[in-house]
């Protein structure tokens, strides 16, 4: 898409500090990091949000999820640990809609569970 910032981010018209990419996928890290490693992984195809993706896309999704798990490895998150974070829509805060998922990791991440805090 034209005018998708992850997009141009894909073409290489908009630059990124990439960690990853292959045919289909790639990541790099937040502008803006949440946590002392906060990197983003995308499907090079647009797909606008977690909403978008279509039974013919299965195996994409799988690759990015396969993706994110690797580039935690390789950030060293493997052991330590790290969150996988989508964000859909308006109440979510999504802001850039083209999929991506957080790699979120570290340090020790507020809990989602407020009774193990
Ligand atoms: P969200 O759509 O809320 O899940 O988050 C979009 C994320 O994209 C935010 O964490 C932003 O900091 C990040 N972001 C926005 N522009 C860029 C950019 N040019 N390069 C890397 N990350 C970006
Ligand atoms: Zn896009």
């Amino acid at each position: 898409m034209s005018d998708c910032l992850f997009c141009k981010i894909a073409e290489g018209t908009i630059p990124s500090r990439k960690v990853f990419e292959d045919e289909h996928v790639l990541a790099f890290h937040d502008i803006q990091p949440q946590a002392p490693v906060h990197l983003l992984v995308i499907p090079k195809k647009h797909i606008a949000s977690m909403n978008e993706w279509g039974a013919e896309d299965a195996e994409l999704l799988g690759r990015t999820l396969f993706a994110a798990r690797q580039i935690a490895k390789e950030a060293g998150l493997e052991e330590s640990g790290y969150r996988l974070v989508n964000n859909c829509g308006r109440d979510s805060g999504q802001i850039v809609f083209h999929f991506h998922w957080h790699i979120l990791g570290g340090e020790k991440l507020a809990n989602l569970n407020p009774s193990s805090n």
